[in-house]
């Protein structure tokens, strides 16, 4: 059992590419060119394993036997390596009413595995792949796909995040014990040895990146690099707010760092987050409680010479967005809503505020197209440009995935990445 791990301080230092990569995983851990290849054994049976069922909203999960079915046409059967936890996954543990809040469900989205075996039709990925498994569909077909100015994939993007597989509604898991089925998550359901997910969702890795950092980029690190470049679009010498310094915020800090912003103010109510942040370039850390009467856009008013240029909301409540909003300046301040509202409550954003050239803006993924964004993200990761290391901050074994939660619950990880052959 590994128990919880801390991470060691990640070295900024570097030799040549080798020794680099060395230095900064360990030689033990694989990178997607070590994995083995070859035609799978298992290939059109079923397959019994082992998954971290959620069985009731908010309670720890339960790891359970299950069956995961073969994929049908345009699947691909994921033997995953390793997964960690997003925030938008806690959001849906906790949900206990409205139609999102569907039992037992296979939760998880942020994960790397290899392609044990393909359905009829699947040209694009074989047995063996690395890949990266996306809960944001790409299927580079569609009017959107083939756009430059978004994301979201006309064909399957709209389709609700239903509790089967996306073509056909159908699942792919169910419960040894007495064939009970159990529900999908966001087309990917990684807390899983094994799983199914549509082609349009999957991002072969074909780069030595190793798979701990391969797997960040399935998730909350792209969001927020690809919200300040994509979304936002930040440059040199601008000045950048971000409420939320979990993965997602943090991201977006290492993204504005990378683009040369000159003020990286962060907001958390935690304040560990600070030393944290200035690892991804945060210059300012503002904690709202520590405001006293003073609205904390006017704390922010006042750090960013009258409102920041780009605005970043990444905790994922309506009234921080205002707040962000309010944050953001006059005549031109953008402001980026990364943060998946819990309620889905209304924002509320001032009428004259909005007349004063501020705009806002929301962004699954941040903007990015998975299957052809993803793969330069993890080159500048290997051209030694963007951190990926220090996001990592825990690991843990498969059986101890509740502990990952926790850490996570009590603001105490990052990323925990959970192993799960370990
Ligand atoms: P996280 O739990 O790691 O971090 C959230 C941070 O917000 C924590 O540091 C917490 O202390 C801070 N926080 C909480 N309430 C706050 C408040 N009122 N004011 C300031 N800070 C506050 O979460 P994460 O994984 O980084 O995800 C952040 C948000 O982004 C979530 O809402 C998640 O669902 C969403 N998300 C969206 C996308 C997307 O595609 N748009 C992708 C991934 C995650
Ligand atoms: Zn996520």
């Amino acid at each position: 059992m590994l128990g919880i791990r801390k991470r060691s301080g990640c070295r900024l230092i570097f030799l040549n590419r080798g020794a680099q990569l060395a230095e900064r995983t360990g030689a033990r851990l694989p990178t997607s060119s070590s994995m083995e290849t070859g035609a799978s054994e298992t290939a059109g049976k079923p397959i019994k394993c082992r998954a971290a069922v959620c069985r009731r909203a908010g309670e720890p999960l339960v790891m359970e036997e299950i069956q995961v079915d073969p994929p049908k046409a345009w699947e691909v059967r994921i033997k995953i390596v390793c997964t960690s936890i997003c925030h938008t996954d806690v959001t849906f543990w906790k949900r206990d009413s409205g139609p999102f809040a569907v039992f037992p469900r296979i939760l998880g989205h942020e994960a790397v595995g290899v392609v044990e075996s393909v359905g009829d039709k699947v040209e694009e990925v074989k047995a063996g792949d690395t890949v990266l498994p996306v809960f944001c569909s790409n299927c580079e077909k569609c009017r959107d796909c083939k756009s430059a100015k978004g994301n979201t994939c006309s064909v399957f993007a709209g389709r609700p995040p239903g509790p089967g597989m996306q073509r056909d509604g159908t699942g792919r898991f169910r419960a040894v014990k007495d064939g009970e089925a159990i529900h999908h998550f966001l087309g990917v359901s990684s807390f899983s040895e094994y799983t199914v997910v549509d082609v349009v969702h999957v991002v072969k890795i074909s780069s030595p990146i190793p798979l701990d950092r391969a797997c960040l980029l399935s998730c909350g690190v792209s969001t927020g690099v690809g919200g300040a470049w994509k979304v936002a679009d930040v440059e040199q010498g601008s000045s950048v707010v971000i409420f939320g310094l979990g993965v997602v915020g943090l991201a977006v800090a290492e993204g504005a760092r990378l683009r040369g912003a000159s003020k990286i103010v962060g907001v958390d109510l935690n304040p560990d987050k600070f030393e944290l942040g200035k690892k991804f370039g945060v210059t300012d850390f503002v904690n709202p409680e520590a405001c006293g009467e003073k609205p904390i856009s006017e704390v922010i008013k006042e750090i960013t010479n009258g409102g920041a240029d780009y605005s970043f909301e990444c905790v994922g409540l309506a009234s921080v967005t205002a707040d962000a909003f309010n944050s953001s300046r006059e005549g031109g301040g953008k402001t980026v809503i990364l943060g998946v509202e819990a309620q889905g409550a209304p924002l509320s954003l001032g009428s004259y505020e909005i007349l004063r050239g501020r705009t806002v803006v929301g962004s699954l993924f941040g903007g990015l197209k998975p299957k052809s964004d993803i793969p330069l993200l993890a080159q500048k990761y290997l051209d030694q440009e963007l951190n990926l290391d220090d996001f990592i901050t825990q690991e843990v074994s498969f059986q101890d995935i509740n502990q990952a939660l926790d850490l996570l619950l009590q603001g105490k990880s990052l990323r925990c990445i959970i192993w799960m052959d370990k």
